[in-house]
């Protein structure tokens, strides 16, 4: 049985997706209208549902589920970039991450499900309006009680001391380097996303200039294969263009 409090996806028969949360009561659904809680509770996932004459598939979303329904302002990260970051960074349960530059959050709810519910994600946002945003896509997150928000700028905020890691998004990445490098730990890894190369290499080059060790930057393509009768071949769309990513490690006292 679905228990009261979870997330749930609700699939049509064409893959539209919709998000709720299982309550025993009356439930609205945007773009579905309101639904009975108590047929969401007494099912379990892999269920059929009937909505009026439509059909759906009771699922439990995933975070790619998550990240493709969430509310977007600011330019959000997608998996494609954002997947590899908790690996790049070596973040698991319980470890503590420094972000700055929150935006929609996005990136957010993959730090939070890298660290768990034990860990901690210390974010910095200067636009209120922004982090409004954020906080209500976060709360969709198993980890939500891990976060903690904080209004400031990430170049001059009082960092927490002796963080795992850090990642930024924010224009400006090299101006936020020195504080972020200080609060890292010795042996954490520091990442900033930039959608331009310059920006990039004025990044790398200050990750440089810290004395940051194993310094790499680079973009991920990801071209999707078709495979049908006739064959298999790539699809004819791609996104060709996101952002780059850079890394850093702190492997000893720096600044
Ligand atoms: N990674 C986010 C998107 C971040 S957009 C996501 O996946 O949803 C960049 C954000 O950085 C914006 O919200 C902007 O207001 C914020 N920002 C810019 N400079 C900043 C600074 N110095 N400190 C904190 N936040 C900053």
């Amino acid at each position: 049985m679905i228990p009261e409090g979870t997330q749930v996806m609700l699939i049509d028969a064409s893959g539209k997706k919709h998000l709720l949360k299982a309550r025993k009561q009356m439930i609205e659904v945007g773009g579905l209208g309101v639904i009975n809680g108590d047929s969401i509770c007494g099912s379990d996932y892999g269920d059929a549902l009937k909505v009026g004459s439509k059909e759906f598939l009771i699922c439990r979303p995933s975070l790619k589920d998550l990240l493709g329904i969430i509310e977007r302002r600011a330019q959000i990260l997608i998996p494609k970039d954002s997947f590899s970051i908790p690996m790049h960074l070596d973040l698991g349960c319980g470890d503590r991450v420094i972000e700055g530059g929150v935006g929609s959050g996005a990136l957010t709810l993959v730090l939070l499900r890298a660290v768990g519910p034990s860990g901690a994600v210390h974010s910095y946002e200067i636009r209120k309006d922004f982090a409004a945003i954020a906080e209500k896509n976060v709360s969709l997150s198993e980890n939500a009680g891990s976060w903690k928000l904080h209004i400031a700028d990430i170049c001059t905020a009082d960092l927490e001391k002796e963080a795992d890691a850090g990642v930024l998004d924010i224009p400006n990445p090299w101006d936020a380097l020195p504080n972020l490098v200080k609060a890292i730990r010795i042996g954490g890894f520091v990442c900033s996303y930039v959608p331009n190369v310059n920006q990039l290499e004025a990044t790398v080059r200050k990750m440089r200039e810290l004395g940051l060790d194993e310094v790499v930057a680079f973009e991920t393509l990801q071209r999707e294969m078709i495979v049908h009768e006739g064959g298999v071949r790539p699809s004819f769309d791609m996104l060709g263009h996101t952002g780059y990513l850079a890394f850093g490690r702190k492997m000893r006292n720096l600044l």
